[in-house]
């Protein structure tokens, strides 16, 4: 049998050599042997019986060079000579939705300059619909993720908006009705939110800690980066009035870890700055930090210089991660945490998240989309609540985002983790949610790269730590 190379990463941590399987997403530490192995047949394929002699004649033991061809064929590390095959399947055709974000209203009490929702690029079109959830139909959305659940034992709600406190009154109730649902159905429900916390006070904290409620505040760090931004519609930062409010959050909801998300502009891209603020000032347990979605001749979008700086400091904060795990300690910068899940849990994905596939957004109209970024966008509805899921366009659209279908994807060794990146960027982007987010290409790789590197050290110097990852779920 001839033996040639699959598809591989290699990369050092720590001074040893490792690998990252493409086709498996696994990773693998090599021994001298198993390194030498690899070596060999980068330069061409080779019969197994001529690859175990050249190891032998290079001074490894017979039986030992053949353990570890056997061993790199097992985990597909080498495969049969032109045998290569497609790193992942077709998307199922009915998959189980674990995840509903429910849009409770469109409206915000924020006039953020960058919001997909409201701003220059957004796809909503909210015209004539409702602009803030009823009852009947949040019922609806509930009945209809128990439904969609199939045999899953556990599910999940996300509260969102527009601003999700704008209506608290019915987050409440659709807790009560989900929660007596899931009872009777032999089903665990857990819940979370994403607010601005304008409108935080401590009866909906002590609310949210109560029902273990999980909140994560969009804030965009000190008061001079925070309030460039993220505005009243009289251009009055929020700064000042969310912070006591945060402050108290962290105080009172004791049983749920709280989270910032902070949304990087070409005005706010002081990574380091920002998280010292966010985490040890403010106290949040973690911060994560996304790039504005936007297109590029926006006055606030990150140019390319730009993101090679930012990555620069996500590498600095990586790194201090890195040192806070090798001593058992959580460090906090949640970007690193969920590729660091993605690849203990040897993630090799079809799509690049779980849009209109395991989680799915429904609007205040009860219109059901992909996620909540499509959210009241009729060219990406996909049903409606009362109605189901429309199928044909369900299908259509993951078969569209399928990697696949991304051929500029098909040579790239991170297409496990990355899958052509998110389809609400690439419409903003490119006009089209199946189009890779090419611009991105050498963020996603150079990170990824990063997050190998640590993996491998972590993995190598105190593997306790990976603990963490069994179960987390990226955000
Ligand atoms: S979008 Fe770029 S980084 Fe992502 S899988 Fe495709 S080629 Fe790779
Ligand atoms: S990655 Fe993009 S498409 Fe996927 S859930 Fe997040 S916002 Fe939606």
């Amino acid at each position: 049998m001839q033996l040639q190379l699959s598809e591989l990463h290699q990369f050092e941590a720590g001074g040893n050599p490792f690998v990252y399987l493409v086709p498996s997403g696994g990773i693998f530490a090599l021994d001298d042997l198993s390194r030498r192995t690899i070596e060999v047949l980068k330069q061409r394929p080779r019969e197994a019986v001529d690859l175990l002699e050249e190891l032998v004649a290079g001074g490894a033991g017979r039986e030992q060079a053949r353990n570890c061809i056997e061993e790199l064929v097992a985990t597909r590390a080498l495969e049969p000579a032109g045998g290569r095959q497609a790193a992942v399947d077709e998307a199922p055709a009915a998959f189980p939705l674990q995840t509903l974000v429910i849009n409770l209203t469109n409206q915000c009490n924020l006039s953020c300059q960058y919001c997909y929702e409201f701003g220059e690029d957004k796809v909503a079109t909210p015209e004539g619909k409702p602009k803030f959830m009823e009852f009947e139909t949040a019922k609806q959305s509930v009945d209809f993720l128990f439904a969609e659940a199939g045999s899953r034992k556990q599910v999940h709600i996300t509260f969102f908006g527009g601003e999700t406190l704008m209506n608290f009154p019915l987050l409440k109730r659709i807790v009560d009705y989900s929660r007596q649902e899931a009872a009777q159905r032999g089903v665990a429900i857990d819940y979370s939110l994403t607010t601005n916390a304008t409108l935080l006070r401590p009866e909906i904290i002590e609310y949210l800690s109560e029902n273990a409620i999980g909140v994560t505040v969009s804030m965009d760090g000190p008061k001079e980066l925070n309030d460039q931004l993220r505005v009243f519609a009289n251009g009055k930062g929020s700064y000042d009035i969310i912070v006591p409010k945060v402050k108290e959050l962290l105080r009172q909801h004791r049983t749920r870890p709280i989270a910032a998300r902070v949304t990087l502009t070409s005005g706010v891209r002081d990574v380091i700055g920002i998280f010292r603020h966010l985490k040890e000032e403010i106290g949040f347990h973690e911060v994560g930090f996304a790039p504005v979605t936007t297109s590029p001749n926006r006055l606030y979008a990150i140019g390319e210089k730009g993101l090679d700086d930012v990555l620069a400091q996500f590498e600095q904060l990586a790194y201090e991660y890195r040192d806070y795990a090798l001593r058992g300690e959580l460090h906090g910068f949640s970007n690193v945490s969920d590729t660091l899940s993605e690849l203990h849990q040897g993630i090799s994905k079809s799509h690049p998240c779980g849009a209109g596939l395991g989680l799915l957004g429904v609007g205040p109209s009860g219109d059901i989309s992909p996620c909540h970024r499509f959210v009241d966008s009729d060219t990406h509805k996909l049903g409606h609540v009362s109605e189901g899921l429309d199928r044909e366009k369900q299908q259509e659209f993951l078969k569209h985002g399928h990697i696949h279908a991304k051929y500029d994807c098909h040579s790239c060794w991170a297409r496990p983790l990355c899958a052509g990146g998110c389809y609400h960027e690439a419409f903003v982007r490119y006009g089209d949610t199946g189009h890779a987010n090419l611009h991105y290409c050498d963020w996603i790789r150079g990170w990824t790269d990063l997050c190998l590197r640590i993996y491998g050290e972590i993995a190598t110097q105190n593997p306790g730590f990976l603990k963490h990852f069994d179960q987390r779920k990226a955000a």
